[in-house]
């Protein structure tokens, strides 16, 4: 049994941003013993159900790094509710478009994680010339039937880049390597270009107040950011914060709904009364409940490449 302690230092997690290797348990894990790909949906409501979640003792990074191998998931995941929560994520995706604009007003841009295209839709009406890459099939099916450019895979893949502008919306927290995920994302970019990543905020005031019940923590969610970790990748990526906000967040009623539900069964007899009353003329609701905002929306930078021309330059063409 000469090879167990072998095994033991060679499985010995490392943090996936500083590579430190001593972390604290933060939050026990909950995860059944069966994953399938119902569990990486994008409409999974299974809130407070993670990992076990990791805080790293050198640079604080908070990560599930006993469930690192997700991508097999995402590949095989179908998502039919999200499909029907389309028009209030289109609103949000032309928002979130819209932040973009005074850095370009028209030119490329890139959705990676881009699901069944709805913000390359929306940046598409705006005038953009739009892609995205997603790994589900079945989303990238869904893109293809819409006649949106949404690749099946994972960068570099198809991808074909320069672009002016690249989204990564919601998608960090997925990845268990979201420095090497960065660095995709700004071999991507032309000189010049810009990015906006949107990601939870594990810090705000949401996530402190609701503690393990943080509708953020969910099976699919292997990285948990705040803003100085989130900034810290960016750096490691050769990257750097321009701006950050906190936009917006659009949802339909009914499904807001369904989802406080799990918090506050009375709100499931709401939605019915809801549905029934005025379900056509209630299709979208803003928030601006900062309590609410700051759990939904996490710290969002925007970044552009640091001004290295030579080296954007010597970049292989794809
Ligand atoms: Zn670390």
């Amino acid at each position: 049994m000469e090879s167990s302690t072998e095994v033991e230092v060679m499985t010995m997690a490392r943090c996936w941003l500083c590579g430190g290797q001593e972390h604290d348990l933060v939050k026990a894990g909950s995860v059944p013993n069966a994953l399938d790909g119902a569990a990486f949906r994008i409409t999974d409501s299974s809130y407070g159900i993670s990992a076990p979640v990791y805080r790293c003792r050198s640079c604080g990074f908070r990560q599930c790094h006993d469930l690192r191998s997700v991508l097999p998931y995402y590949a095989a995941m179908e998502d039919p509710a999200y499909e029907t929560s389309r028009a209030p994520r289109a609103l949000q995706a032309r928002k979130l478009v819209e932040q973009l604009r005074p850095f370009h007003a028209s030119g490329r841009l890139l959705d990676i994680g881009a699901g069944s295209g709805i913000l390359v839709e929306e940046a598409a009406r705006l005038g953009y010339a739009a892609e995205g890459i997603d790994p589900s099939v079945w989303l990238a099916a869904r893109a293809a039937e819409r006649g949106l450019k949404v690749y099946c895979g994972v960068l570099p893949g198809e991808v074909a880049g320069p672009f002016d502008l690249v989204t990564l919306v919601d998608v960090i927290e997925h990845v268990s390597d979201p420095v090497e995920l960065l660095r995709q994302a700004r071999a991507m970019l032309a000189p010049g270009g810009i990015g906006l990543v949107i990601t939870p905020d594990v810090a705000s005031l949401a996530a402190r107040m609701m503690g393990a019940r943080w509708w953020h923590y969910r099976i699919a969610h292997i990285c948990y950011f705040d803003r100085r970790t989130l900034c810290d990748a960016l750096k490691r990526a050769d990257l750097a914060p321009v701006r950050i906000f906190r936009p917006s967040w659009f949802f339909s009623l009914d499904y807001l709904l369904d989802r406080l539900a799990v918090y506050a069964p009375p709100a499931r007899m709401a939605k019915g009364a809801w549905a029934t009353l005025d379900h056509g003329a209630a299709q979208s609701l803003r928030f601006s409940g900062r309590d609410l905002q700051e759990g939904l929306i996490g710290p969002t930078p925007l970044l552009p490449p640091r001004r290295e021309p030579d080296r954007t330059a010597a970049l292989p063409p794809r």
